[in-house]
C-alpha cells in the first residue's frame, strides 16, 4: 500500500445471486507483529465467511451433494449434530434453500452458537454435558431414523473432505504460486479440512510439512488407540482418551471417519498437542496485537505454528488456519479477562476532563 494516498476500492466486479456464492476464497493474511524474526506466519482467516466459520464450505457442499444425488428433495427437514459452526453454516444454507432444519448440540458449547442459529431459523434441540459429543451424535442418528430427515453427517460423508480439496486447498495452492511454503498447520474436528487439504497439498506442494494439533488433555490421534466403529463408518463409542477441552471445534469424544481417511493416507508429519489455556492467550494476542478475531481453535493453531517458528530456519513460511471468528466467545472464557464496566485507567481518563463523566 501506498502509505501517502486514501486507499481506494473497486468492488468485485460481479454482482452475486446469493450469499451461498460468498462462501470461499478466504484471505490469507501475513502475521506482522506476532512472527519470531526471521520467519513469516500467515493465517487462513476462515471469519470471513459469510457465516463466520469454514464450516460454511462444508455446510454448503453437503447440501449441494445431497441434492445432486437426490438424497435431499425439496422442503425435506436436515439434521444434523454439531459443535456449533456446522449448524451455523447448515442453518445459512437451509435458509436461503428453503429447508427445515433441527441442530442437536450439547449444552456445553456457547450460548452464542445457540442464538445465531435459532435467527438463522434452526431448531436447536440440546443434549446434556455428560453426554459430550457421542450423545448430540446419537441424538442426531434417532431423530432421522424417527422421522426420515436428511442426516448431514459431516463425520462420515464424502462432502466434507472433498470441499477442502475442491476449495480450501486449491486456494491455499494458487495464493502460494512462486512462493515458499514450508509448514501447514491445522488442528481437526471432523478432520475434513487436514483430509481434503493434505490431499492436494502432497500432489502439488510436496514439500509442505503439515502439522496436526490436538488438546493437550485429549490427544486421541497420540494416544494410538484405535476407535471402534459400525460397520457404516460411524463411530460406536467414546474414545477413551478423551478428557472435555475448552478447544470449542476440535477433538470431538471419537476419531471421525473422515479424519480417520486422513490418518490412513499419511495427512500429517508431526502431530503437537497444545494447552487450550495456551490457544486463548494466543487468540488475544491475535486480537490485541494484530488486530484480528479469531475463536480459541484459531489462537490453538497459531500457538502451534507460533511453536513450529520458534525452532524453524530463518526465512521459513508457515501458514496457520483461523476456523473461525472470535465474536463467538463472548460467553466464554476467552472473554472473562474482557471486562464490561471501566476499569482503573479508563476511569482516570473520564474524570480527567470536566463533562459527561458516568
Ligand atoms: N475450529 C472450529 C471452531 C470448528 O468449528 C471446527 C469444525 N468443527 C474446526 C476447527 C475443525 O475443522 P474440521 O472439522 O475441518 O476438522
Amino acid at each position: 500500500m501506498d502509505a501517502q494516498k486514501i486507499r481506494t476500492t473497486e468492488g468485485r466486479g460481479r454482482l452475486y445471486d446469493s450469499v451461498l456464492d460468498t462462501v470461499g476464497n478466504t484471505p490469507i493474511i501475513r502475521i506482522n507483529n506476532l512472527s519470531p524474526e526471521g520467519v513469516t506466519i500467515y493465517v487462513k482467516a476462515e471469519f470471513f465467511n459469510p457465516a463466520a466459520s469454514v464450516k460454511d464450505r462444508l455446510a454448503l457442499n453437503i447440501i449441494e451433494a445431497a441434492e445432486r444425488s437426490g438424497k435431499l428433495k425439496p422442503g425435506m427437514t436436515v439434521v444434523e449434530a454439531t459443535s456449533g459452526n456446522t449448524g451455523i453454516g447448515l442453518a445459512m444454507v437451509c435458509a436461503q434453500k428453503g429447508y427445515p432444519l433441527v441442530i442437536t448440540m450439547s449444552e456445553a458449547f456457547s450460548v452464542e452458537r445457540r442464538r445465531l442459529m435459532r435467527l438463522l431459523g434452526a431448531k436447536v434441540v440440546l443434549t446434556p454435558r455428560g453426554g459430550k459429543g457421542f450423545g448430540m451424535y446419537r441424538k442426531a442418528q434417532e431423530l432421522a431414523e424417527a422421522n426420515g430427515w436428511f442426516l448431514a453427517s459431516q463425520f462420515e460423508t464424502d462432502a466434507n473432505a472433498d470441499i477442502h480439496e475442491a476449495t480450501t486447498a486449491r486456494e491455499i495452492v494458487a495464493d502460494f504460486a512462486g512462493e515458499r511454503l514450508d509448514w501447514f498447520v491445522t488442528g481437526y474436528g471432523t478432520g475434513g479440512t487436514v483430509t481434503g487439504v493434505a490431499r492436494v497439498l502432497r500432489r502439488e506442494r510436496p514439500e509442505v510439512k503439515i502439522v496436526l494439533s490436538e488438546p493437550a488433555n485429549a490427544q486421541l490421534v497420540a494416544s494410538g488407540v484405535p476407535q471402534e466403529r459400525h460397520a457404516d463408518g460411524t463411530a460406536a463409542s467414546g474414545h477413551p482418551a478423551f478428557e472435555a477441552h475448552p478447544i470449542q471445534g476440535w477433538t470431538p469424544d471419537f476419531i471421525p471417519k473422515v479424519l480417520q481417511e486422513g490418518l490412513d493416507a499419511g495427512a500429517y508429519d508431526e502431530l503437537i498437542p497444545v494447552a487450550g489455556e495456551d490457544g486463548m492467550k494466543w487468540a488475544r494476542e491475535l486480537a490485541a496485537r494484530e488486530g484480528i478475531l479469531t475463536g480459541v481453535s484459531g489462537g490453538s493453531t497459531f500457538a502451534v505454528a507460533r511453536q513450529v517458528a520458534e525452532r524453524a530456519p530463518k526465512g521459513s513460511v508457515i501458514l496457520a488456519m483461523l476456523p473461525d471468528t472470535g465474536e463467538r466467545y463472548m460467553s466464554t472464557p476467552l472473554f472473562q479477562a474482557i471486562g464490561e464496566d471501566m476499569n482503573e485507567e479508563e476511569k482516570a481518563l473520564s474524570a480527567s476532563t470536566p463533562s459527561f463523566q458516568l
